[in-house]
């Protein structure tokens, strides 16, 4: 049996392999098939994440190349990924500070407009992003004018891989 400290309590502790639901992104998100830090002393679960960069870069494609407009965690997900401030990204986007706020809140829906001006810039401005620039342009018809579904994007963290349920 694989074990690794708890990076909890110090404990000895279990590695499992299993589905883990990752908030840190503020986005839902499932890695598939991770290993995970067990305890059985604290109780805490902890994912071993290989590669977190490529893992972020990942889901970035997945929320640009998908065809729902945009929710506001996904575009402070963005936002992030590209290391702008919330003024800084409004500046770039010619939108009040506040209504972007608004928009990154769920106070206020994107819009079909401010939603493809997002993705372009997000992508022109990741060096990891901007080979996916083709996909992003087939996409654009399908991208759906209002917010009605979001997505659970599940992952495979060691292939990087989607998957689909
Ligand atoms: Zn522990």
């Amino acid at each position: 049996m694989k074990t690794e400290p708890c990076p909890n309590c110090g404990n000895s502790a279990r590695v499992a392999r299993g589905n883990y639901r990752f908030e840190e992104f503020g986005l839902p998100v499932e890695l598939m098939r991770i290993e995970m830090i067990k305890c059985s002393h604290c109780g805490s679960v902890d994912p071993i994440i290989p590669n977190m960069d490529g893992l972020m870069t990942a889901v970035a494609l997945e929320v640009i190349c998908s065809t729902s407009l945009l929710h506001g965690e996904e575009i402070r997900f963005l936002r992030k990924c590209i290391g702008k401030s919330a003024q800084e990204f409004s500046r770039l986007l010619h939108v009040d500070h506040t209504h972007l706020s608004k928009v990154e809140n769920n106070r206020r829906e994107v819009g079909p407009r401010l939603d493809k001006l997002v993705r372009f810039v997000v992508i022109n401005l990741s060096p990891d992003l901007k080979d996916v620039i083709d996909r992003l342009l087939e996409q654009l018809p399908n991208i759906e004018d209002s917010c009605y579904t979001r997505p659970e994007i599940q992952i495979d963290p060691s292939t990087l891989q989607r998957e689909y349920a």
